[in-house]
C-alpha cells in the first residue's frame, strides 16, 4: 500500500486527519468520534527493506570499508588502474586497482559492484590498455553483479537487491553496462 493510497483509505473510512493518522502508523488503534475503532493493522504501511549503498571516493585501501560494507547491497568504488599499472604508477595517487576493489567486494559479500573513475589511459576497444582489461581483472576476483560505470549512467536497485543499468531517458543507447 502506498502512502497516498493509505491516506485515501483513511479519508474514505472517515478517519479524521491529524494526530490519529500518526498513531495508526505507529501501530496504535484509535477511537473515532463516532465510537468506531480504527485498527492500525488496516492502515499500516509495509516496512520497506532497508537499502545500503556505499559510494566511495579515492581509496587505495578498500578494506577500510569492511565495517560499513556489512549488509550493503551495492558498492560504488573507483578501480582506476589494473594491478600492473598501479604497480608502475606507485602509491602516490592513492587509487585502487580493479583487482583490489573486486577482491574486497567479494570478501565483503557485496552482491552488486559498480567500478568507476578509470584512468583515461584505458580506452574502449582492444588496445594495449582497454576497459576490457579492467573488467577481466575484476571478474577474476568477483562473481557478483559487476558494472563498469559510464558517464551519466543511471542504475536501479530492485526489491530483490539486484542492480541494473537504466537506459538514458533520451532513448540513446546506454553505455554503462558491460555484463
Ligand atoms: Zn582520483
Amino acid at each position: 500500500m502506498s502512502a497516498s493510497s493509505t491516506s485515501a483509505k483513511l479519508e474514505r473510512d472517515g478517519v479524521p486527519s491529524g494526530p490519529g493518522w500518526g498513531q495508526l502508523q505507529r501501530g496504535e488503534d484509535i477511537d473515532l468520534p463516532d465510537c468506531r475503532v480504527a485498527r492500525s493493522s488496516d492502515y499500516i504501511l509495509p516496512t520497506r527493506a532497508r537499502r545500503k549503498i556505499i559510494v566511495a571516493g579515492d581509496n587505495d585501501t578498500p578494506s577500510l570499508l569492511t565495517m560499513q560494507a556489512q549488509g550493503a547491497q551495492v558498492l560504488v568504488h573507483e578501480a582506476t588502474y589494473t594491478e600492473e599499472i598501479l604497480q608502475k604508477v606507485g602509491p602516490g595517487p592513492q587509487h585502487s586497482s580493479a583487482r583490489a576493489t573486486a577482491a574486497f567486494a567479494s570478501e565483503a559479500g557485496i552482491p552488486n559492484l559498480v567500478l568507476t573513475h578509470f584512468s583515461p589511459r584505458y580506452q574502449e576497444g582492444s588496445g594495449a590498455l582497454s576497459m576490457a582489461h579492467l573488467e577481466e581483472e575484476a571478474r577474476a576476483e568477483y562473481s557478483g553483479n559487476l558494472f563498469l560505470a559510464g558517464d551519466l549512467q543511471r542504475y536501479a536497485l530492485d526489491k530483490h537487491g539486484v542492480l541494473a543499468a537504466v537506459l538514458p531517458q533520451d532513448g540513446s543507447e546506454g553505455n554503462g553496462e558491460r555484463k
